[in-house]
C-alpha cells in the first residue's frame, strides 16, 4: 500500500506546484477559507508574520488554528508602539507570538558599519535586520502567511492569494490580497481587532521608526515607508 506523503518528503517543485494550483483555485476563496487550506495543508508547518500593523491575519488564522505560530520581526528600531501591539496581540490573542531579532544589537551594528546605516544603506540594514533573520526564523515552516495587499501599491498588485515564495522556497500565502482597506477596517470593527495606534495618527504604513513618516493628503498607504529613497520594499517580498 502507498503510505500518504507527508510534507517533508514533499520536493520543492511539488511544493511550489500545489502553490500554484492553490493560487488558481483560491483566487475567490475568502480569506478564512484561504487559510484554512493552509493549515489543513500544512499543520504546524505553516505559520503568520506580522509587523504589528494590525492583527486582522494573525486573529483570522487563529480561527482556522487556534494557537498558530505569528511570527513577528524585533529589528531593534521599532515604535514603541510597535512592541506594545505585538505584547497584546500575545496576551489577549489565542496565538503564539514568536519574536526573531538579528543577530546584532543595533549598538554592535553601528560599532561594526557606523550609526544610521539605515540612512546610507537601507538595503544592507533591512538584509541584516530582516530580511536574514526571517530566512532562518522560517526553517523549521514549509509555509507562511503574510497581509500583503494589492490595493497597497504598485509592486503589490499581482499578489497571488496563494504562490511560490522563491527566495526561501516555501508557499506564501496572502489570504487578504484581494482586500481593501475598507475590508481591513470593517474586519476590525467586527472583530475587534488589534491595531497599531500609529495608524490613527496619520501613519498608512508602520515598518521601523527611521524609515517611516506618517503620509501626506492623497498618498497610497505605504508613501511612507524609506521616503525620499527610490526603495519600496524591505527585501522579503
Ligand atoms: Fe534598517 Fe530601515 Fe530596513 Fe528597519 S526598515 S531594517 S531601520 S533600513
Amino acid at each position: 500500500m502507498r503510505a500518504v506523503q507527508t510534507q517533508e518528503q514533499r520536493t520543492n517543485d511539488e511544493l511550489k506546484a500545489l502553490a500554484e494550483q492553490a493560487g488558481r483555485d483560491l483566487e475567490d476563496a475568502s480569506a478564512l477559507e484561504i487559510l484554512q487550506w493552509a493549515v489543513d495543508t500544512f499543520g504546524e508547518r505553516f505559520c503568520v508574520t506580522s509587523s504589528m500593523e494590525d492583527a486582522v491575519v494573525a486573529h483570522l488564522a487563529s480561527r482556522a488554528r487556534p494557537g498558530v505560530d505569528v511570527v513577528f520581526l524585533d529589528t531593534g528600531y521599532h515604535f514603541p508602539e510597535t512592541i506594545g501591539t505585538r505584547d497584546a496581540v500575545a496576551a489577549v490573542m489565542d496565538v503564539n507570538v514568536i519574536t526573531l531579532t538579528p543577530r546584532q544589537t543595533v549598538a554592535e551594528q553601528d560599532a561594526e558599519f557606523g550609526a544610521k546605516l539605515h540612512d546610507r544603506n537601507p538595503d544592507l540594514c533591512c538584509a541584516m535586520r530582516k530580511v536574514k533573520p526571517l530566512e532562518e526564523g522560517l526553517t523549521s515552516y514549509a509555509a507562511w502567511a503574510t497581509g500583503l495587499r494589492r490595493d497597497e501599491s504598485p509592486t503589490r498588485a499581482n499578489t497571488p492569494v496563494v504562490g511560490w515564495d522563491e527566495k526561501r522556497r516555501k508557499v506564501k500565502v496572502s489570504p487578504i490580497a484581494r482586500w481593501t482597506q475598507d475590508d481591513v477596517d470593517a474586519y476590525v470593527l467586527e472583530h475587534g481587532v488589534l491595531t497599531n495606534p500609529l495608524l490613527m495618527d496619520g501613519y498608512g504604513s508602520v515598518g521601523c521608526a527611521p524609515c517611516t513618516r506618517r503620509l501626506l493628503e492623497g498618498e497610497d498607504a505605504r508613501a511612507g515607508r524609506w521616503s525620499g529613497n527610490a526603495k519600496t520594499e524591505c527585501g522579503i517580498h
